[in-house]
């Protein structure tokens, strides 16, 4: 199989699809891997060290597209991509369809098998291919969070981890999921002390047990919010209903209960986010305020670490990518469920059922 790594086209996108590591693999499992030049710049990774595990540098995105089988990528393709997509040819990436209809259209007409990251499935029913991202989104968005606590950064000054004689921040974390307890541990490692709400009672039971005593669970309810909004310096927004938009749990309302310069991190964004005032910002412009709360609601939050979340992400994404090259897409949708969960269309038609449903194609 001939596999192609295109350098990503997206605005503030700084992963790759494949380590030289992931090269190495497959070159010695008999594959010829081509990655274009300068794709591994944003994380860090040379055209050097591609060449060295094996694969062969690229200039042309064309030459990529039009030479290879098996497509990598991380983004969805943009509509510059589009013509360069062939019948016949495995495009495995993040797809999104069900939001954009007009890329599902160019990928049915394409001939394409699209294998979309965001579908596939483990075991226990999970989605491995979203989780290492969530990962990389609750813990930086601590980070982040402590960033624009910072007075120059429009923040209220504080230090989360406070310092003897002085108490630490509270920080507020409305959701348990990956994001949620990745943000509460970070910040409990940070000496915050940490509010962790959900609904789910055993996941609370989970987190009770295995957070270290700075993070307190609550029920999520309006009553509990409203009781601790008062005090939250940071409130991060976690929730995921499956399927569904995010709830807005804090209204415009409940901004003034909190301390004036408080900041609010809404890593649930793409899905609509947690605050009634929450709209999506990008990396270049991050923030902005509203009735003196810092809001932070950047949609890729990942993309701004590339290195680490090109490592976390080719870490669950390359057993798949050498299935589909050992044994092309077909086969490898035969023998494993989990990977055919992620068959989204092929030839021509829409593959996966809720994608189909959203748009009213025929299954
Ligand atoms: P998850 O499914 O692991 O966790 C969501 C949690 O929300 C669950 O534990 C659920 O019980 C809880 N929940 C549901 N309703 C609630 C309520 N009313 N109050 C409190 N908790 C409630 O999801 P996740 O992987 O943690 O992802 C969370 C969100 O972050 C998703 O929208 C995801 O798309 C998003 N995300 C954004 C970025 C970014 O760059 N902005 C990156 C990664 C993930």
């Amino acid at each position: 199989m001939i596999v192609g790594v295109p350098r990503e086209v997206k605005a503030d996108e700084y992963r790759v699809s494949l380590t030289p590591n992931g090269a190495e693999e497959l070159s010695r499992a008999g594959h010829r891997v081509l990655v274009q030049t300068h794709a591994g710049d944003g994380s860090g990774i040379s055209d050097e060290q591609y060449a060295a595990a094996g694969a062969e540098i690229v200039p042309a995105t064309a030459d990529v597209w039009g030479r290879a089988n098996l497509i990598i990528k991380v983004k969805e393709p943009l509509p510059d991509e589009w013509p360069l997509m062939r019948p016949g040819q495995t495009l495995f990436t993040y797809f999104h369809f069900a939001a954009d209809e007009k890329l599902t259209r160019a990928v049915m007409a394409s001939g394409v098998t699209a294998v979309a990251y965001e579908t596939i499935r483990d075991a226990k029913g999970g989605l491995p291919l979203l989780t290492p991202m969530s990962e990389v989104a609750g813990r930086m968005s601590i980070q982040e969070g402590a960033k624009f606590l910072e007075r120059p950064f429009e923040g209220r000054g504080i230090l989360l981890a406070g310092v003897p004689g002085v108490a630490p921040a509270t920080v507020v974390v409305l959701g348990g999921g990956v994001v949620g307890a990745n943000a509460a541990r970070v910040a409990a490692g940070l000496g915050a002390n940490v509010f962790l709400l959900d609904v789910n009672l055993d996941r609370l039971r989970y987190l009770d047990d295995v957070m270290p005593r700075n993070v307190t669970t609550l029920f999520s309810n309006r009553h509990n919010l409203l009781e601790v909004l008062p005090w939250a310096d940071l409130v991060i927004g976690a929730v995921l209903i499956p399927g569904a938009k995010a709830p807005h749990l804090v209204r415009r309302e409940d901004l003034k209960r909190m301390p004036p310069r408080a900041v609010v991190i809404d890593v649930a964004i793409d899905q609509g986010g947690c605050f009634e005032t929450s709209r999506p910002t990008t990396h270049a412009k991050p923030t902005y305020m509203v009735d003196d709360i810092v809001h932070y609601c950047v949609t890729n939050m990942p993309g701004a670490v590339g290195r680490t979340s090109t490592y976390a992400l080719t870490n669950a994404t390359f057993p798949f990518a050498l299935q589909l090259a050992n044994k092309g897409a077909d086969r490898a949708a035969h023998d494993n469920l989990g990977l055919a969960a992620g068959v989204s269309v092929r030839a021509g038609k829409v593959t996966n059922a809720a994608v189909a449903e959203t748009f009213g194609y025929p299954l």
